[in-house]
């Protein structure tokens, strides 16, 4: 069966076209500018690269354009739209509306806007993503992969914060995690390396990109994480603060004269590694400053190792014990720098790096970077969405 992954965003939309016998990926490309002057659809196929630039007021134009590009005599992969079993669609915020992937209906449709305040930015782009697709392959399934769904297994003591138990029935404020996706597909990925069943393993997942997020996966089920009611916790990133005392926020937004919703704004796009560097949220920026004498990169760098061997340190307590640590995304993926700083005192938990595994290329396979006599396996997974959510989607057609 052939997949389509579609992950839309207020004014983009990513896809790819997923082969499910080879699980490889057969067409792909983005939409940018979607409702906006100077929309363009660059899109993969047949080893070649197409550049269509016309006006996409909406979604549903920009889906058209994708199905068209699908089927197209140069870039086409597949002769109608026919051909795609179903569609998965990337969905950021579930709530406590969607325990795990869902089919699409009528009645999920209308319970997915409910989630909207919850994913303001996101949310209702893929619901017109998923609206779009239904006009255009009206029989085909759709189903919703929720970045939240792997956390919904936390107990109650890891996903609940201490406010009063009322607020958090009527408001539904509790940690909802996310990345989920993600930490599913590389703490699998990283059992079947090594040979174990996932109910075998406790994993610390650490997905380390310009969104950052920890998670303790135990027995295969995700017991804790460092995202909470919103991708803005857990440790600093790129340009998220990651957790503060909420007193100092007040403290702040008196002081800077801004709101609540401009104080969020500037926890999420001033702050983090960029706030604290003054130079980019780009960690081979960091790097290079660091390596040039600059303090203030050097000091982000710092902070975000030191924040990130905290949760995995917390999540070994936690779990009771501790199997293997994961490295995945842009920064866990290719940074040696942070898994070295991120593993450097752990070895009391029986956490060795091979520092010269560490330091080799990324060949974009699975790389064991543990010592021989390390007890705890450190592994190095690429992470792949796009897959996960095509896997979860074929599970449920
Ligand atoms: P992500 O959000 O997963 O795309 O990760 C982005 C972060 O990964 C940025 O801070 C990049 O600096 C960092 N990174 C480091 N090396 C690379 C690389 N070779 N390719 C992509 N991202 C990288």
């Amino acid at each position: 069966m052939k997949i389509l992954v579609v992950n839309a965003g207020s004014s983009s939309l990513k896809y790819q076209l997923i082969d499910m016998q080879t699980e490889g990926v057969i067409a792909k490309g983005n939409v940018e500018r979607i409702g906006i002057k100077g929309s363009v659809l660059k899109a993969k196929g047949n080893g070649h690269e197409k550049v269509f630039e016309q006006d996409m007021p909406d979604h549903k134009v920009a889906i058209e354009l994708v199905l068209h590009a699908l089927t197209d005599s140069e870039i086409g992969v597949i002769k109608s739209m026919e051909e795609i079993g179903a569609v998965g669609h990337r969905v950021v915020a579930s709530g406590e509306y969607f325990k795990k992937p869902t089919l699409v209906d009528d009645e999920v449709l209308k319970t997915l806007e409910k989630t909207f305040e919850l994913g303001p930015l996101h949310n209702p782009a893929a619901a017109t993503g998923v609206k779009a697709c239904i006009e255009v392959m009206p029989h085909t399934p759709m189903v919703l992969v929720f970045d939240t769904s792997f956390h919904q297994t936390m107990p109650p003591k890891a996903y609940m914060f201490g406010i009063k138990y009322e607020d958090y029935k009527e408001y539904s404020v509790r940690k909802y995690g996310a990345h989920g996706t993600s930490h599913k597909y590389v703490s699998q990925e990283a059992a079947k390396y090594l040979g174990k069943k996932p109910e075998q393993l406790k994993i610390v997942t650490c997905h380390l990109g310009n969104g950052s997020s920890i998670t303790a996966v135990d027995g295969g089920k995700c017991v804790d994480t460092s995202m909470g009611f919103t991708p803005l916790d857990g440790v600093l990133m790129g340009t998220r603060s990651g957790c503060i005392d909420a007193s100092a926020v007040e403290f702040l937004a008196r002081k800077k004269g801004l709101n609540a919703a401009d104080m969020v704004k500037y926890l999420n796009k001033e702050c983090g590694v960029l706030g604290i560097s003054g130079v980019s949220s780009d960690f081979r920026d960091l790097i290079a400053g660091a390596e040039g004498g600059n303090e203030r990169c050097r000091l982000a760098l710092d902070m975000f190792n030191y924040q990130t061997k905290k949760f995995v340190g917390s999540y070994a307590a936690a779990m009771g014990g501790l199997d293997c640590i994961v490295f995945t995304a842009g920064i866990g993926e290719n940074t040696p720098q942070v898994r070295e700083g991120v593993c450097e005192g752990l070895e009391f938990l029986g956490v060795k790096l091979d520092k010269d595994a560490n330091a080799g290329k990324n060949t974009g396979a699975i790389r064991d970077i543990s010592a021989k006599d390390s007890k705890v396996k450190i592994l190095v997974v690429p992470t792949n969405e796009e897959l996960a959510i095509a896997r979860e989607t074929l599970a449920l057609v």
